[in-house]
Order: structure tokens, then sequence, then C-alpha cells
């Protein structure tokens, strides 16, 4: 979940880019129909794969999809700009884990993905005596952009966890998807927030941080600093991987490195290797610049423009167009 502040990539409802194309198309119709005085049939939507694969934003075309695509899980593309083939789903339960906003149809990730909540979950909940985790977005069952606000996600290798500790008890599907998650930071975006932050928050990032398959925690600079203040000084490996990012305040987000079985993986470059905690690198997140827009946050004058099909790597149109892979768990979810 990134914040509003991520204007570039928060618009949602990008279906409202087909809706204006096949309006716009209708009404170019009527308008030479009455020039002409010869009636024209009325223009139809695309319904051919391809036609709709040209004109719809792929964040539609992938978001249809409700189940993974046949064959041996890949991950295909970079990040924020990929998809995922032969996805497999989390159980929305497990003994330390429960998987939360049931209805967007998002616990869908690489096997190494699925691998690593479920052995993290564990370890969490020893680090920080929680009964377990609470697990927001992994991907969609195909990966690829979503129609809500996610930039990255895309390929099977990104999740979102959150700060709250599990509950002792089973949540229910409304629960799962009214509950909210807690800020740990304060409504100044300056401050921790004294009432949910915990000593145990260190030891879920640290634990997350520690996993040899992840590549990077992203969580809000107020929690960042907080970290460089307890732990900063004592070189931690695992320090160098946790880095600030926009939002953040109510989970983190860990991203697993490229699979060896991905071979069209793109890796992000790797961090810097300092621990992060030099002021003049934590303090650009403390400026005006990153503060005013997560205080009051704005819509852009012009929506970006959404990634099409075309824009993604050419495999990506092989899974979309694949089909479905069956899977015993996924029909009795919903
Ligand atoms: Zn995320």
């Amino acid at each position: 979940m990134l914040p509003r502040t991520m204007i570039p990539f928060f618009l949602p409802c990008m279906l409202a880019a087909g809706f204006f194309a096949l309006t716009e198309h209708a009404a170019v119709a009527q308008t030479s129909a009455k020039a002409t005085l010869a009636p024209l049939p009325p223009s139809k939507p695309p319904t051919t794969e391809q036609a709709r694969e040209k004109i719809l934003p792929a964040k539609q075309l992938f978001g249809e999809k409700q189940l993974p695509s046949l064959g041996k899980a890949v991950a295909i593309g970079y990040y924020p700009r990929g998809c995922l083939a032969g996805g497999v789903d989390l159980p929305v339960n497990g003994p330390t884990w429960q998987v939360m906003r049931l209805s967007r149809n998002r616990n869908w990730g690489h096997p190494s993905l699925i691998n690593f909540v479920e052995r993290f979950a564990a370890l969490a909940s020893k680090a920080t005596g929680w009964q377990g985790i609470l697990v927001g977005d992994l991907a969609q069952p195909r990966g690829g952009p979503s129609v809500s606000d996610h930039a990255s996600h895309q390929i099977g290798l990104d999740v979102d966890i959150w700060f709250m500790p599990m509950p002792d008890h089973v949540l229910s599907k409304e629960d799962r998807d009214t509950i909210a998650a807690s800020s740990l930071v304060a409504a100044d975006w300056k401050h921790l927030n004294p009432q949910t932050w915990t000593s145990q928050h260190i030891a879920f990032i640290k634990t997350a941080a520690e996993q040899p398959e992840v590549e990077r925690v992203l969580v809000n600079a107020v929690i960042k600093k907080e970290l460089c203040r307890v732990e900063g000084k004592q070189d931690h490996g695992w320090m160098a991987k946790v880095r600030p990012w926009y939002g953040h305040q109510d989970h983190i987000h860990v991203r697993l490195r490229c699979p060896a079985d991905s071979p069209n993986c793109r890796a992000q470059p790797p961090v810097s290797g300092t621990d992060g905690c030099d002021a003049k690198e934590l303090n650009y997140w403390f400026s005006d610049k990153v503060l005013a827009p997560q205080i009051h946050p704005t819509k852009p004058a012009t929506p970006p423009k959404p990634l099409m099909l075309a824009d993604l790597p050419p495999a990506c149109k092989t899974v979309l167009e694949a089909p479905d892979k069956k899977t015993s768990v996924a029909t009795d979810r919903h």
C-alpha cells in the first residue's frame, strides 16, 4: 500500500481510460451518422482479446484475471513493470499469519515469496511475542499493474506486512476488509506515535531484513530514524536493507531478490552498503518537499498515462492470454 502521496502511481480506476475511449468512439459514430443522414450501426465495445489488449490499460486486463496462468512459476520484468507466470497463493490462514483484504485477491506470488512469508511469520512471531502477523497485499494472480494503489508488486516478489499483531482468533472476511492498520507515525510525519510504537517493531523489521532472500525492507523515514538511533552504531548488515520510503507508516514492504528460476526478472540496483543513517540522506525525507504532500495530499492536475500491455515485457502478453491454472485453494477463497 503506497500512500496517496505517491501521486504518479496512485490514480485508481484507469477503467475510466477505457470508458472514455469507448464513449468518444460512440460520439464520433453518432456525429458522422447525422452528417451523412445514413444511420450507422452503433459502435460496439471491443470484444476480441487483441482489441481489448490494445485499448485497455494493463491494470484492467490483469485485474480481471481471477486465477494464475498455467505453467511453472516465473517472475518476469521489473518490480513496477512486469508480471507473474504460474503464481501460487498464500493460504489465507496459517499457524502464525492471516491474510487481510481478501476481496482484493492479492495473495499470490512467486513460490519464493510464499515460502518467505510462511517462514517469516513463524520467525517474527517468535521475535516479537506476537500471535502472528497480518499480511497485506502480495500480487494479483498474474501479477501486473493493479487497479488500485500499487506501483510495484507486479512480479510476485513484493509483500506488505502490517505493523499490527495477529489477534488470537480467526478474523472474519468482513473484518479483514474493514479493520484499519494502525500507524506507527504521528500526524506531523516527524515523530513516532507513542501510542502504537513498541520495541517489538524493531525486532519485527530486523527479522525481515535479516533473511538472505530479502533485497529491501521499506519503512517510513520516522521509523528508519528511530532504528538509526537505537541500532545505527552497531554496523548491522541488515540495517542497510531497511530504507525509507513514502508512506509505510502502518506496514513494511518486503521485496525479495530475483529468484534463480526467473532469468527475465530484472534486479534492482543494490542498496548502497551503508546503514542509511547518514544525516544528509535521512534529512531529505523530512524536507517540505516530502512532508507537505503527505500532510495535505492533492491529486495531480494531469493523471499519469497508465501502463499498457505493450509497455510490459513481451512475455506478459503470453501470461495474460494463458489458460487458468486451477487451484484447489482458490475455489475456497471467495
Ligand atoms: Zn507494498
